[in-house]
């Protein structure tokens, strides 16, 4: 029998009472054109870079799943075997039976790929990010964090949490940070918060310099490689691979873009990694990924190791999709990297495009608006996969420009 509840009329006055300002807020988003909707797809496993929408098939332009692994028929075998040998659930944290063998294997692989003693897996990059900033920081005292302005949310919060002394430096700026740090005592613990690919602007860090600042006021890095794991490097482990500079003290990174599954890790010292596992409250007192996910990982960790292919295919792609937009006149952020972002300003405007853009033409390009990005600098982050072909490349852009003359 279905069971009925009743909310009693007082709890109901009480919650109408207090979410009246929320309400308010969600009007106020709408009326600017930043309320945020949620279009549904299903991804089609057959078709890399393809998702079924209203009951068509559309190109995805702005996935994160770089390579289309996600996609891939071998992760997606791994991952169908490991669910019918191990089931669908981890059955608990990693303290309570949830450690797997290939939670194991994955932490080895992961610190040997990046030089580092240790790693530790986590169900998101985010949790990844917060969870390692929040508690190494509170353990160290009178640690100063010095935190880039265009850090991802999950950076800043971590840093956040800690209450600890901090200071933004200008995106990239490593003059600005210099002066900053000289402001303390070398014995002074230090922490400098940075990415190496900003998934915003597609623009990449100066590692080196940052590296540099590091030894000279004698503090240590924290370096978010999120965007640039499977890109980059002679076996995709990320800038500092490709730069051949491993000075980082941690490395952070995922499996939820280039590698196609879902999680994240953090590497570095044992001690502190090993700190981590033992304090970190959102990795003890969370159930972690069941380990089929982690054997799709592992997978899609073999095939990026070896994929000089499909870095080269996005990088020949990149060059096809700029001068395309070249030619067009639309503007575009050249960062260097796989994420082009092509710049239309106005919140309802860059949603309007992108609507038509899925209805009439079947492309699906996501609009990314403030607070995300700058007021006036609202744009299509756009990511380009190896598989596209010229003739789609072309296509695309002529469609997105017919979009935005017509506006
Ligand atoms: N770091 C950066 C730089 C990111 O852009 C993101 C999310 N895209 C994360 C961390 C969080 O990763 P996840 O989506 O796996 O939680």
């Amino acid at each position: 029998m279905e069971a009925v509840f009743e909310t009693p009329l007082k709890t109901l006055d009480v919650a109408t009472a207090l979410f009246a300002p929320l309400q308010k807020k969600l009007d106020e988003l709408r009326e600017n054109g930043l309320y945020r909707t949620f279009y549904e797809f299903s991804h089609i496993s057959e078709h890399p870079g393809h998702t079924a929408h209203g009951g068509r098939v559309v190109q995805v332009w702005s996935g994160n799943d770089y390579f289309g692994l996600g996609q891939h028929p071998d992760l997606i075998k791994a991952q169908i075997e490991s669910t019918q040998l191990h089931g669908t659930s981890s059955g608990g944290s990693r303290n309570i039976g949830g450690t797997s063998v290939s939670h194991a294997e994955l932490e080895k692989r992961i610190a040997a790929w990046h030089g580092k003693d240790r790693a530790l897996v986590f169900s998101s990059g985010y949790a990844a990010n917060f969870e390692t900033l929040s508690t190494l920081i509170a353990a160290i005292p009178d640690m100063v964090v010095f935190s880039d302005r265009n850090n991802h949310r999950s950076l800043i919060e971590g840093i956040a949490r800690t209450g600890c002394a901090k200071h933004v430096f200008p995106h990239n700026d490593h003059e600005a940070l210099d002066r900053m740090l000289a402001g303390y005592e070398r014995e002074r613990p230090k922490l400098i918060v940075f990415e190496s690919v900003y998934s915003m602007d597609g623009d990449v860090a100066p590692l080196g310099a940052f590296f540099d600042l590091a030894e000279k006021h004698g503090a240590l890095t924290f370096l978010d490689e999120t965007h640039a794991i499977g890109l980059m490097g002679p076996t995709g482990a990320g800038l500092a691979e490709e730069l051949n500079d491993h000075r980082a003290t941690f490395v952070q990174g995922v499996f939820s873009k280039a590698l196609g599954t879902l999680g994240g890790y953090v590497a570095g010292p044992d001690s502190a990694i090993d700190y981590v596992r033992s304090h970190a409250p959102g990795f003890i007192f969370s159930s972690t990924m069941p380990q089929a996910v982690l054997d799709a990982t592992l997978t899609g960790l073999d095939i990026v190791q070896r994929g000089d292919d499909l870095r080269r295919g996005v990088m020949d792609n990149v060059i096809r999709l700029k001068n395309a937009l070249r030619k067009a006149g639309l503007r575009f952020l050249d960062g260097g990297t796989h994420i082009v972002p092509v710049i239309v300003p106005g919140g309802e405007r860059v949603h309007r495009v992108s609507r038509r853009l899925l209805d009439e033409f079947g492309i699906y390009v996501a609009p990314v608006t403030y607070p995300s990005v700058p007021k006036g600098t609202e744009r299509f982050r756009v990511t380009i996969a190896p598989f596209r072909t010229p003739e789609q490349i072309e296509a695309f852009v002529s469609t997105l420009q017919l979009c935005l003359e017509q506006e």
